[in-house]
């Protein structure tokens, strides 16, 4: 069992101090989990070493059998060395002993009994023993994915509130997390725009991501604080610096408290230039903390996260029912709905028998709806029957080829032929738009302003893609900046195109709900945000805090640089300026 106090360093995603008890979420690839078994449980957890042990070697039967018949006995011979030592009473009885007398649990006796094995065939110094060492390597994963594929039946009963200790986490996984279980998340993998961050944002549960080996350092039930507003673990803190951080806990609840009472005020630069601020959600029980939070409506709503919480392909009724559930709560309010972007981290990839090689400049988004016509079509006659019961506008994601939209287009007008001979209702002038997130589609603006109503830019991927940062990796996190020359000159290539077309532009991507960067694009000329709801309390008070006049100066200056570092130092300095309330501590940078 590890001891004493350790402080990690990660990136902080979600804001907020929590501290509780931890529990660590294994990988049979990258990390067992470690943790004391309390006495009374030894037997329990003998039986579950028993029970997973059984089921690998049933699986392993039916790969002997069934490769037996379609490839020959020879090549069912390997099966047959693999079922011979999960059935060997050498390897597996000091498993058992280990469990009872040392009480660790069965995974870490599991993994050290393969690998001292694996070491001695290794030792033996030939070509064919170490194909042996490999073979019981592969023997280690098979057992400890029986042993770990109960993570989620953990997650799914726990029964005191704690923090989610992980190498990785799928969106998928953050979103079904039982929010007043999961009080914390902590990952060795990540970075601030990873969809897994956008979630655990928008769920509101303090998290850092990319921290360096989290998981190797937790122990299961080890006392761990998060700070996601800094980005520091402290992994069994002792008494001090627990009390430390309760009053750090305070603070941030008083500053929480004292941002709602800016949230139903009205969102007004103070020369009197309003800026619409909108909220971005996954699911319609969101548009509830949208207006909690004083937003105007929906600017994005990311209708992907239906088929990824749900174990089957959504039908066009459960799609409409969810469409049509969130413009009801809307009640006459704007809501743009984007169009499944699936793909990359979301989704297709885990069901993919031969997964992409660079998912994220692969089939996703609209290429994987342009290449899946009945799913494309089954979702825009949802989002068109939805059309009929109040203001609705349609976006496609990650759009880069004019090609692109206007085959987008076809589909989508096909759909409507169908729905108007079908005599189904929908709303004929629904305004259909594109995200702005490739290079391409920002530098081609001019052609795109011609075929569409709206622009929404977004950052997110707009980022990734002009830097060639992935923005989900931990280790060129660094290098993931919207304060990048670069990537505020498409922005504002963008912004003067749509308004000189008479297109209308809002922005969409994690910037939005960035304090630093509020008076920046309102100087760019954006007059729409669209945020997490959470963040939308905060932007409020910049906004009123500053000035048209002083934006625009701002954006003028900030144009002339050339580097990243000069742009976040002249916004922060100039938001200490107006509003140093939001350097309380609590700005994200
Ligand atoms: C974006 O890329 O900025 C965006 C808003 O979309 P997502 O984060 O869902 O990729
Ligand atoms: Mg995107």
């Amino acid at each position: 069992m590890r001891s004493g106090m350790q402080s990690v360093k990660g990136i902080p995603v979600s804001p907020g101090i929590v501290m509780g008890r931890a529990i660590v979420l294994g990988n049979a690839e990258t990390h067992v989990p470690r943790r004391i078994i309390e006495s009374d449980s030894l037997d329990l957890e003998v039986a579950r070493l028993d029970t997973a042990l059984q089921a690998a070697v049933e699986d392993l039967a039916i790969l002997r059998d069934r490769t037996e018949a379609q490839i020959g006995r020879d090549a069912a011979k390997i099966f047959g060395f693999h079922l011979g030592l999960l059935q060997d009473p050498t390897l597996l009885a000091p498993m058992r002993t280990r469990i009872i007398t040392d009480r660790v649990n069965a995974e870490v006796a599991v993994a050290d009994a393969f690998q001292r094995l694996a070491d001695q065939f290794r030792a033996l110094g030939s070509e064919m023993f170490s194909q042996k060492a490999n073979d019981v390597l592969d023997l280690d994963r098979r057992v400890l994915a029986k042993l770990m594929g109960e993570d989620e039946n953990r997650l799914a009963t726990l029964t005191e509130p704690s923090i989610v200790i992980a190498h990785e986490l799928t969106p998928s996984q953050t979103a079904g997390m039982d929010r007043t279980m999961v009080i914390g998340i902590a990952t060795d993998l990540g970075g601030r725009t990873s969809h897994t961050s956008i979630v655990a944002r928008a769920i509101e549960i303090p998290c850092v991501v990319g921290c360096s080996r989290v998981m190797g350092r937790v122990a299961d039930g080890d006392m761990v604080i998060i700070d996601g507003d800094t980005g520091v673990i402290i992994v069994r803190p002792d008494a001090r610096t627990l009390a430390e951080y309760r009053i750090q806990q305070e603070r941030f609840s008083v500053y929480r408290s004292m941002l709602r009472n800016t949230a139903q005020l009205e969102s007004v630069t103070k020369d009197g230039t309003r800026i619409q601020l909108l909220g971005n959600i996954e699911f319609p029980h969101e548009v509830e903390s949208v207006f909690a939070n004083g937003g105007d409506g929906v600017g994005l709503y990311r209708t992907e996260f239906l088929y990824l919480t749900s174990d089957h392909e959504p039908t066009e009724e459960e799609q409409f029912a969810a469409y049509k559930s969130t413009i009801e709560l809307l009640k006459g309010r704007p809501c743009t709905i984007r169009t499944l972007d699936l793909g990359a981290d979301k989704y297709t990839q885990q069901r993919a028998s031969e997964p992409e090689r660079n998912p994220f400049l692969g089939l996703r988004s609209i290429r994987y709806c342009l290449q899946h016509k009945p799913l494309f079509k089954t979702q825009l006659r949802a989002i068109l029957r939805a059309s009929a019961f109040g203001p609705l506008k349609v976006m496609f994601p990650l759009v880069s080829t004019v090609m692109e939209l206007r085959q987008a287009r076809l589909i989508f007008n096909d759909v409507c032929e169908e729905l108007s001979e079908e005599g189904v209702r929908y709303d004929p002038n629904i305004p259909v738009g594109i995200m702005v997130e490739t290079p391409s589609a920002a530098l081609m603006a001019n052609a795109f302003a011609k075929e569409v109503s709206f622009f929404s830019i977004g950052t997110n991927d707009l980022i990734q893609y002009t830097l060639a940062v992935d923005r989900g990796n931990e280790r060129v996190a660094h290098l993931y900046s919207g304060a990048s020359p670069a990537v505020l000159y498409l922005v504002k290539t963008v912004v003067r195109t749509a308004r000189r077309s008479g297109v209308e532009c809002s922005l969409c991507g994690e910037v939005a709900g960035e304090a630093i960067y509020t008076m920046l694009l309102i100087g760019l000329g954006l007059r729409t945000l669209s945020l997490v709801p959470s963040q939308i309390p905060l932007i409020k008070r910049v906004i009123r805090s500053t000035t048209i006049e002083h934006c625009e100066e701002l954006a003028r200056r900030v144009g002339s640089f050339d580097s990243e570092r000069q742009v976040l130092n002249t916004l922060r300095d100039e938001l200490r300026k107006v509003d140093p309330g939001s350097f309380a501590g609590w700005v994200a940078e």
